[in-house]
């Protein structure tokens, strides 16, 4: 008969083992919509991206001013159209970006 050691040890393994074979299923789940053919990261609303900052007043992490185009990930090099550009965040690959837009990744310039 197995002590309690023994069958705890056994369930944190095998709840252990179940989670990490759930982050492969959750990374893919969460990168699909990131990754989404619109050219616009509006249709994605990775960390709450907003095409214009106004619209993100009231977020918590919203600070006065901050908007794409004065974040560190910012990218006016992108091949985009008048008041698009890239940004250089994961999430935010292979979409543009407004330079009036915001999301929670901001990091001030
Ligand atoms: S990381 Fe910066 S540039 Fe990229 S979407 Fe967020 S605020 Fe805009």
């Amino acid at each position: 008969m197995p002590d309690n050691h023994s069958t705890s040890r056994r369930t944190f393994l095998r709840r252990a083992s179940a989670a990490v074979a759930a982050i492969p299923v959750v990374s893919l789940v969460g990168t699909q919509s990131l990754y989404a053919a619109d050219e616009k990261a509006e249709d994605g609303h990775a960390h709450d991206y907003v095409d214009d900052a106004a619209d993100a007043a009231d977020h918590p992490q919203y600070q006065e001013g901050a908007r794409c185009d004065n974040c560190a990930f910012w990218d006016d090099t992108a091949d985009a159209p008048e008041g698009y550009g890239g940004c250089h965040h994961q999430a935010f690959q292979n979409v543009l970006v407004a330079d009036g837009g915001w999301c929670d990744a901001h990091v001030r310039t």
